[in-house]
């Protein structure tokens, strides 16, 4: 899950990560309320969307910017109201863009130098990775691509967490003076406490900036949470803006469902990710492909059946279904109800093959058989997997 960056300065505040005291408004309305709280002087203004390069990001009317810095706050006013409602194209976006329902009016700070600083999750090593540069406030992935001897890294072990010469590493990598070694150490420390503490995937500060008077300050900021944790901090999952998110995902999200939509046209609807995963793969090797992974779980319900085969029904590029189930936890007859409840509900004109495998299987069956639905059975994955791409091939 990811949050905007006004989102992202008020958890800085939080930690102790000095950023500039900016105010959101998601109206014009309300610009001048949050202007007014603004110091006098130059204002950045600031278009909040889950997506990075807004700066040289150009809107759908042509209006050029999605973070503009202004000499005055009329000036401000006035670049605000072209912004907000207006569609943001970033080179993170897509073409489609993403609209601006947010605006963020931050002070303008007085830049020395940018550098990037971020902390992510190294999986080769399972460690937290931070990732620093002198190189900052331009693509990180350009910098890594042409010099990449500009980019360092340092693992941290969990166990003994962010250790002091660690740091320093770090403040020695960016060169700076120590008035502004002093302050970033502070920041480093508490920006990893906040990755470390919030359970984030990744956070990323570019530019971090140093002013004259040798402050440190995270300018920008793209924080993403790791989902599976999201258990435990309900005050991020409150965060949460659902204007940002892919709408099947956010259904499947709803129901308890891992949904991932992907390219091709067999949808598969199957209980665990290891056997999402093999029907994916095999799918594949009879020459088909996987309109999306979904795994409704191990003790998913029928409301959660019915949700998840309608999800897949509203997906256009969806040209037949396999139902792939191994009764462990799961009772069939759960599965095989769900789906005819959901067929009940918004009908089927596709495909759709059935493979179901222990628990209650046989009722199960007797479910799927008795309700006129019209399916294809399949005895084995093999046979099931094979039998939807034909039907998928022929129609
Ligand atoms: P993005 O990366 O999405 O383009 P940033 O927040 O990094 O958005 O803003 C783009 C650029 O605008 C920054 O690299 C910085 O040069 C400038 N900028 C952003 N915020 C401020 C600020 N508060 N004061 C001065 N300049 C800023
Ligand atoms: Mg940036």
């Amino acid at each position: 899950m990811n949050i905007h960056e006004y989102q992202a300065h008020a958890l800085f505040e939080k930690f102790g990560v000095p950023s500039p005291k900016g105010y959101p408004a998601a109206s014009v309305a309300d610009f001048d309320a949050a202007l007014a709280k603004l110091p006098d002087g130059p204002v950045v203004v600031k278009s909040q969307i889950h997506a990075g390069g807004r700066g040289k990001g150009t809107f759908t009317d042509g209006f050029k910017g999605g973070v503009k810095v202004c000499k005055t706050k009329a000036e401000a006013r006035e670049m605000a109201t072209k912004m907000l409602g207006n569609t943001l194209v970033t080179l993170q976006t897509g073409a489609a863009g993403r609209k601006v329902q947010t605006i963020y009016f931050t002070p303008a700070c007085d830049i020395k130098k940018e550098y990037y600083l971020s902390i992510l999750l190294d999986r080769a090593s399972s460690r937290p990775v931070i990732v620093v540069s002198t190189e900052g406030g331009m693509s990180i992935e350009d910098v890594a691509h042409n010099t990449p001897e500009k980019i360092i890294k340092v693992l941290v072990d969990p166990a003994i967490g962010l250790a002091d010469y660690q740091v320093r590493q770090l403040i020695f990598a960016l060169g700076f003076n120590p008035a502004e070694a002093k302050n970033a150490t502070k920041l480093i420390k508490a920006l990893y406490t906040m990755f470390w503490e919030t359970d984030a995937s990744m956070v990323e500060i570019n530019p971090l900036i140093t002013t004259k008077d040798d402050q440190v300050m995270a300018l920008d900021a793209k924080v993403g949470f790791d989902d599976n944790a999201l258990f435990r901090h309900s005050e991020i999952v409150a965060l949460r803006d659902l204007n940002e998110e892919d709408s099947k995902e956010i259904e499947a999200s709803k129901y308890g469902l891992s949904y991932i939509a992907l390219d091709g046209n067999i949808a598969c609807l199957v209980n665990g990710a290891g056997l999402a995963m093999s029907t994916m793969d095999i799918i594949k090797h009879f020459g088909g492909t996987p309109a999306n992974f979904l795994d409704v779980g191990g003790g998913a319900s029928k409301d959660q059946v019915v949700a998840a085969f309608k999800i897949i029904l509203g997906d256009p590029n969806v040209k037949g279904i396999l139902v792939n189930i191994f009764g462990g936890i799961m009772d069939c007859n759960v599965i095989a109800s769900g789906v005819v409840e959901a067929v009940k509900e918004v009908g089927l004109e596709l495909p759709l093959v059935v493979r179901l495998e222990g628990n209650n299987v046989e009722a199960g069956k007797t479910t799927l058989n008795s309700s006129g639905l019209k399916l294809v059975s399949g005895d084995t994955m093999a046979d099931a997997a094979q039998k939807i791409v034909k039907l998928v091939s022929a129609a």
